[in-house]
């Protein structure tokens, strides 16, 4: 089913895996989703590498959780290291296999890279990818957004251009990069509105699940820590037991204050661990927030 067609019916529950290096890895993402698939997610998500091998796993992992666990799956796929050739045969690949949903990214460059440059014969934006497969394929579409401007953004306003223009060519909804701070994302969605974006736009929120994974990630896509949640970071930093329990909670009050505030889903950034995702899973079941999924 497309994901649009859900989301235009019902709020949406969904967590997002990337694909696994090693063996041990692929039983630890398989066992990740038979755990999270008890709490009846309607989609889940796969990304896709920057290069090399996990590209093939992304297309292998996306078709075995469709048929293995039966849930709807979006393949993540991006554009800037690969000719429009090499796109179209992983895109024919998933849609043989009955992949219904994709999203659409431009990708980052290379480590050690600071700008990207695309390929010949390749694409220079998300919003040239989109346009490439709404022109070609029957994908229903996502697109990313950035509550706090994606890093190499001049702007809040360029920023949002180019979102729109992602939409304008045929994203149906957009999940956003992950934030800690639910204003960003409220005041995101208000300027979105007031741009003429008409689509859901769903939050995503990645559960903290230690200090200098949180440092690094959030340097890498530019997004911030609240002082307080930053606070208490510096303070239990080495101690990944109680950081963890930090994650748990903030995760928790940030996913329920965005239902109370009628977000249209919530976009788990599940990294393959259960311990945390099935806390805050099990908090907002006992809240009563796990019922505004259904
Ligand atoms: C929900 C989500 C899922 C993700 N999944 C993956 C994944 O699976 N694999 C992966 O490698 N990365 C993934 N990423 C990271 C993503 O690839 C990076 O954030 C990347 O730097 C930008 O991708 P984009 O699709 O937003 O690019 P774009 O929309 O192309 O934007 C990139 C930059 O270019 C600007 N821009 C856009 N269009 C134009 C234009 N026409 N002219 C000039 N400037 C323009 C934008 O403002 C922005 O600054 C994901 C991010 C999110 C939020």
């Amino acid at each position: 089913m497309k994901i649009r067609q859900i989301l235009d019916s019902k709020r949406t529950l969904s967590f997002e895996f990337f694909p696994p290096a090693d063996d041990a890895g692929v039983k630890r993402l398989f066992d990740t989703i038979d755990t999270l698939k008890t709490y009846d997610p309607d989609f889940v998500s796969i990304t896709y590498g920057a290069g090399g091998s996990t590209q093939a796993m992304t297309v292998e992992m996306s078709v075995r959780a469709q048929r293995e666990s039966g849930l709807t799956v979006m393949a993540h796929i991006t554009c800037a290291d690969q000719t429009s050739e090499f796109v179209d045969e992983v895109l024919r690949r998933l849609e043989a296999e009955g992949i219904e949903n994709m999203i659409a990214l431009r990708g980052d460059p290379p480590r050690g890279q600071s700008e990207l440059v695309a390929v010949d014969g390749g694409f220079d934006h998300a919003s040239d990818l989109i346009d490439h497969i709404k022109r070609g394929f029957g994908f229903g579409l996502a697109a990313a957004a950035y509550p706090e401007g994606h890093p190499e953004s001049a702007d809040l306003e360029s920023d949002l251009k180019y979102t729109r223009l992602k939409v304008g060519q045929g994203a149906e909804f957009l999940i956003t990069q992950l934030f800690y701070d639910n204003d960003d994302y409220y005041s995101f969605v208000d300027r979105a509105k007031n741009a003429g974006i008409r689509v859901p736009i769903i939050p995503g929120l990645m559960p903290i699940l230690s200090a200098p994974q949180i440092r690094r990630i959030t340097g890498m896509c530019g997004a911030s820590v609240p002082a307080e949640l930053d606070r208490l970071l510096e303070k239990h930093g080495a101690d990944n037991k109680a950081v963890r329990q930090i994650g748990i909670e903030h995760t928790t009050r940030q996913a329920s204050d965005l239902l109370d505030h009628g977000a249209p889903g919530v976009h788990f950034y599940v990294l393959n661990r259960r311990y945390s995702m099935t806390r805050i899973l099990e908090n907002l079941r006992e809240s009563g927030h796990v019922a505004a999924f259904s």
